[in-house]
């Protein structure tokens, strides 16, 4: 079902994400479009805000489950053990930081972080409804407000892709990291070649109407499937997060390459 690979460093990749208009106003991509930086959060909130309270549902329903299993695959290689401190960023609904829960035990800790009120507040809910009281953030991944060095493992699912500054967000997530510790970051990634046309398919015509159907929004559901688009391939973010100082950068291609798990260390 995966294959690891190492990755190989390539080019810079900043320039491909962010550049800057005409009006020298620096622009960077919301799904398909173009647009100034300081739009694309508000717009990514407007997402997360209108589908907070079906998204789990739906993530069931979009990937037959198997958002299930690409979250145990992170949990088994993030080496987390009892007594870790986790730091779970762009956490959403809470599903990696219950599991990690389960796992630190009362000596460690998870911390649940999220920028979007209305998708921690359910994350938070969600934990304490299953007897897991942790602490929850609202806090940007861009400024995280933990000390340097202190986490065993920070992680991010599914939530790099939303980010402006996908790097100055990567170098926050190694710094919070105590020397030694990893990151690992599961996100969409870019699918084998002769899987392309059933994918495009499956993203363009189904995806949205799913959304329509489970969250009456169809367009959050497009700007899903069209940043997967915009977002960097495997080698681009294995560089990105050599570019920030990872070290030992690697990758595992989850159903053949729809999702990718890359780990980096900090040393
Ligand atoms: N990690 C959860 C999961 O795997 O189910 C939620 C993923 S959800 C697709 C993406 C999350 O990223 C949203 O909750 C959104 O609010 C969050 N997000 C987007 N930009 C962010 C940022 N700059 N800082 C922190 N969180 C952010």
């Amino acid at each position: 079902m995966w294959t690891a690979q190492h990755a190989q460093p390539t080019a810079a990749v900043a320039d491909i994400i962010n550049t800057m208009d005409d009006n020298n106003q620096h622009t960077t991509h919301f799904g398909y479009e173009t647009v100034e930086e300081s739009v694309k959060a508000r717009r990514v909130a407007d997402v997360f805000d209108s589908v907070a309270n079906r998204y789990d549902l739906m993530n069931d329903v979009m990937s037959g489950g198997l958002h299930r299993l690409w979250k145990a695959f992170t949990i088994q290689r993030s080496g987390v053990r009892e007594g870790s401190r986790v730091l779970d960023v762009a956490g959403g609904t809470g599903d990696l930081s219950l599991a990690f829960a389960r796992k630190v035990g009362r000596s460690g800790q998870v911390w649940l972080t999220d920028i979007n009120n209305a998708m921690l507040t359910r994350g938070r809910d969600r934990l304490c409804d299953k007897g897991f009281m942790l602490p929850a953030v609202q806090c940007d991944a861009e400024k995280l407000p933990f000390p340097d060095d202190w986490f065993d493992c920070v992680t991010v699912a599914f939530g790099l892709r939303n980010m402006t500054h996908k790097e100055a967000a990567l170098a926050e997530m190694r710094r919070v990291l105590r020397p030694g510790g990893r990151l690992l970051v599961l996100e969409f990634s870019k699918v084998w070649k002769p899987l392309a046309p059933a994918y495009d398919f499956y993203s363009f015509q189904v995806i949205p109407r799913l959304g329509k159907l489970i969250t009456n929004d169809s367009d959050s559901y497009r700007y899903l499937s069209e940043s997967i688009r915009m977002h960097p391939s495997q080698e681009e973010l294995a560089s990105m997060m050599e570019s920030v100082g990872l070290e030992r950068v690697e990758y595992f291609n989850l159903a053949l390459g729809v999702v990718a798990l890359h780990r980096g260390f900090k040393f």
